[in-house]
């Protein structure tokens, strides 16, 4: 009696990798977890005040369904200052987390058979947003050339059914960087093709060395295309908050800001606050982060190219390594599947397969370094044990 629709979906691999770990620690196993990206920083204090004020201040009922002025405004202010994007209160929606920006913004643009051009590796979550909404993924294959999108690879898979390109950089599960210049080819394709261009840019102050933020969302040109999604969750260290937010088309905002008000209706009333102090407040929090991210990729991906069958590109942002595990495989433990449940009995330690990141990444594992550092270390070590 399901609806096919339904069908079409799994469970998000990354929340259930966290909750299997949980579980097992939760039975005494210890177990260390490398599974879901969230920052292990506590949110900032001056964040969580502003949420206990909301409270004392009995600002806990209904809210306009897209979110707070105040808070819109906050965001135009930031789009302004980090991205260089224009835009108005008009064009903003505030969400339950990025992902029902995602889901609202795929709800309102894509018909049955509509195309989805996405990146692969790719986060779970993408794909299942779009089988859910009735559109058509199409994949694009980025390994061969370490990860990195080209304006070329996005041509090859535009055809008439295309409706919009998804582009996360930095890149959940890779931590690659989409060049300047690639962006800005992209955006011509984008012109002259008229499709879509959904931008996942949560990761966006989590760059390392001489990397540099550019959103597509700020070519002038590009304003009736361009919907910019991002969230406080990585930011400040937010992920329980679940506050996402977007930027796009305001003939596409409103009509998906009508869905989320028979949907959810307003994102929690004291969060929506926390959120307004987290992008209004000091920013030091973010640095911090960032400088403590950046010792943690240098560690890993100096350790984990040691480990024996293991190959890595050096992660450029976010805060994820995926190495290449083939050379580590054996006749029984030969995919990512296999070979994360082999890190999980034998290393005890919880990774993401990267086949869950879409087929081209199978050879794959998702680390998630957001760990403290006597974790990431512990967890390199067991498994060189285990491979031993
Ligand atoms: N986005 C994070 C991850 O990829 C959190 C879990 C999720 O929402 O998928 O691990």
């Amino acid at each position: 009696m399901l609806s096919k629709r339904i069908q079409k979906i799994q469970p998000s691999a990354t929340l259930s990798i966290n909750a299997k770990a949980i579980e097992l620690k939760k039975q005494g196993v210890d177990i260390l977890k490398f599974g879901a990206g969230e920052p292990d920083f506590d949110t900032p204090d001056n964040i969580k005040d502003a949420a206990k004020r909301a409270l004392d201040e009995g600002f806990t009922k209904y809210t306009s369904a897209t979110g707070i002025v105040e808070l819109k405004e906050a965001v135009c202010d930031k789009f302004k200052r980090d991205n260089q994007i224009d835009c108005e209160v008009s064009n903003i929606l505030i969400t339950n987390g990025g992902k029902q920006a995602l889901y609202n913004c795929f709800m309102a643009i894509l018909d049955s058979g509509d195309e989805v051009i996405i990146p692969s590796p790719f986060w779970v979550s993408y794909a299942d947003i779009v089988a859910v909404c009735e559109g058509t993924s199409v994949y694009v294959d980025t390994t061969p050339n370490n990860f990195k999108l080209t304006a070329e690879m996005v041509k090859s898979a535009i055809t008439p059914k295309t409706k919009c390109l998804i582009l996360n950089s930095p890149n959940n599960p890779t931590g690659m960087v989409i060049e300047k210049e690639e962006i800005e080819k992209i955006a011509k394709l984008a012109l002259e093709y008229k499709f879509y261009i959904i931008s996942d840019e949560v990761y966006e102050y989590f760059l390392y060395d001489d990397k540099e933020m550019f959103s597509i969302g700020s070519i002038s040109e590009m304003k009736d295309l361009v919907f910019t999604v991002n969230a406080v969750s990585k930011s400040y260290s937010m992920t329980g908050w679940r506050i996402g937010y977007i930027t796009g088309p305001q003939e596409v905002i409103k009509p998906m800001g009508n869905l989320q008000s028979h949907a959810t209706s307003n994102p929690c009333s004291i969060s929506q606050k926390a959120a307004l102090e987290a992008l209004t407040g000091p920013q030091d929090s973010i640095k911090q982060m960032a400088d403590e991210f950046v010792k943690r990729r240098n560690y890993v991906y100096e350790e984990m190219s040691k480990l024996p069958g293991f190959k890595l590109v050096k992660p450029e942002g976010a805060f994820y390594a995926f190495p290449d595990v083939s050379g580590a495989f054996t006749n029984e433990v030969n995919d990512s599947f296999k070979f994360t449940e082999f890190l999980m009995e034998k290393a005890k330690i919880a990774v993401v397969p990267g086949g869950a990141f879409g087929e081209a990444g199978n050879k794959y594992i998702r680390f998630s370094y957001a760990s403290s550092m006597e974790d990431i270390e512990k967890g390199i070590r067991r498994i060189r044990d285990a491979l031993l």
